[in-house]
């Protein structure tokens, strides 16, 4: 039997990090097993699914590599399917007709209330209703009234849950629409789910679920939920902890595997260790490891990962992914050095790449102003001079390596008797327009020789028009 999982958001807003964490466990167990995994949108509810959701989420699997081997199925494309299902359910006496009315039903719940009893269904209908003409009946299954249902949860152990607290729950509208309980259980059997990973939220329909599975006469999959993903104040994460949509990761410089790194030690551990390659997430990853309670989004930590894959990574992979940024703030990257070198130049400083990137627009594109505090600091008295001693050796240089410039202003320091920032800093704050940069000679071999030569002139002229020396020249 195929190992075979499936991730089945619901279409009605961006992908949620809770939402991918639960895609990329049953991905990662999917692929530990050699088997599949699936990918279903369950876009039944046609009020709040939107196209752009459906986009949202496959751009944000495919950002985060999570590779599906069958669908994207739409249960919208699914309805004869159901409608059969139901249909059979009724021929074998698993489910009935309901003609109960709103009001019917919501005074019962409210005599219910009253009484101190949990609100369910009291199966008026369930041993042969009486049709009333002009009203549309609802279609309820038939669920057992007595014995247990046992889930075998991989995560939470075993659950057994009376059949006595479970109602016949509705599995088709009036208007003959299948509900999400029936359209997952169908889904689940004709795909051959044998794993259903997801949110501990769905956690009271899991017996519901098995009850129609077991009338369909289909094999029960295994589960496991997943606990929830907290925020810092302990409440269920959402917008206002911060980002929580997968793009809004990518948007904010983070790099995909760093984000799934994250995700998988957000409730699954594989002893100590925090940094996991791809390839080590899914060899090591066991059901039996997820943690059984819920865990807290720390972004402070999902940062630090981000830097260590920005650090650690292919340089050649991180400028792939920076190469977008850089495009975000309207720059050509054929306009200067290569990605590659840039990320290898930063990226010991640069904890995303939206840093990494701001960091970097003066190796493409010329500055307006500087920074006022670092040519307040720096542009001082006789710094025109240096930067015009830099310049005439700078002009002279044919091969513009890092190594030849390093020595230019090595030399230049101890003949002017200067110490080493006191050259260093001018020259930065005229390349670069700050203070902050890679080291000098690094970031004038990236920036090129023309480039730095007039930049290093506008910088003279900027000091000399302050009137700082104007005795220089
Ligand atoms: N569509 C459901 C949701 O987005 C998930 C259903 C399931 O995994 O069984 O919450």
């Amino acid at each position: 039997m195929t190992i075979t999982t499936r991730f089945a958001p619901s279409p009605t807003g961006y992908l949620h990090v809770g939402g991918a964490r639960t895609a990329l466990f049953s991905w990662a167990f999917a692929r530990k097993h050699g088997g599949k995994f699936i990918l279903r949108i369950e876009d039944t509810d046609l009020e709040r699914s939107t196209q752009e959701s459906v986009d949202a989420i496959l751009q944000g699997m495919t950002w985060l590599g999570l590779e599906y081997d069958e669908g994207p199925f739409y249960q919208t494309q699914r309805f004869d399917r159901y409608r059969e299902v139901i249909q059979q359910l009724l021929t074998q006496g698993d489910a009935y007709y309901c003609y109960c009315s709103k009001e019917e039903l919501e005074q019962l719940r409210a005599e219910q209330m009253v009484n101190k009893e949990k609100p369910r269904y009291n199966g008026l209908c369930r041993d042969g209703a009486q049709v009333i003409e002009g009203r549309k009946p609802v279609i309820r299954f038939k669920n057992p009234v007595d014995g247990v249902v046992t889930i075998p949860d991989l995560v939470k152990g075993e659950i057994a849950v009376a059949n006595k607290e479970l109602d016949d729950l509705i599995i088709a509208r009036a208007d003959g629409t299948p509900t999400y309980n029936l359209t997952v259980v169908v889904d689940d059997m004709d795909m051959g789910v044998t794993h259903v990973i997801r949110g501990d939220d769905h956690i009271n329909n899991t017996p519901r679920q098995m009850n129609i599975l077991k009338a369909l006469g289909a094999e029960l999959p295994k589960y496991a939920h997943l606990p929830m993903i907290l925020g810092a104040d302990g409440a269920r994460l959402s917008k206002r902890h911060g980002a929580v949509s997968v793009m809004q990761f990518r948007d904010d410089g983070y790099l995909p595997e760093a984000l799934l790194n994250y995700l998988v030690r957000l409730g699954w551990s594989h002893g100590d260790q925090e940094v996991f390659s791809i390839d080590e997430m899914v060899g090591y990853f066991e059901l039996e490891d997820v943690n059984v309670s819920a865990s807290t989004f720390n972004m402070e930590k999902l940062l630090w990962l981000n830097h260590q894959y920005i650090m650690n990574s292919d340089p050649a992979h991180v400028a792939r992914h920076l190469s977008w940024h850089i495009g975000q703030l309207g720059i050509d990257p054929a306009d200067g050095p290569t990605l590659i070198d840039v990320v290898k130049a930063q990226r010991e400083r640069s904890k995303t790449l939206v840093e990494m990137a701001n960091a970097s627009v003066y190796f493409y594109k010329e500055f307006d102003m500087y920074d006022e505090k670092a040519a307040k600091k720096n542009f001082t008295m006789g710094s025109d001079i240096v930067l015009a001693r830099l310049y005439d050796e700078f002009v002279a240089v044919d091969d513009w390596q890092d190594e030849a410039l390093h020595h230019i202003v090595v030399n230049l320091a101890e003949d002017m008797a200067l110490n080493l920032g006191k050259v260093a800093q001018p020259l930065r704050v005229a390349v670069c327009g700050s203070a902050v940069s890679p080291a000098i000679d690094v970031t004038l071999a990236l920036l090129g020789k023309e480039k730095t030569l007039s930049r290093i002139q506008r910088a003279i002229d900027y000091s000399r028009s302050l009137n700082l020396v104007g005795l220089s020249g």
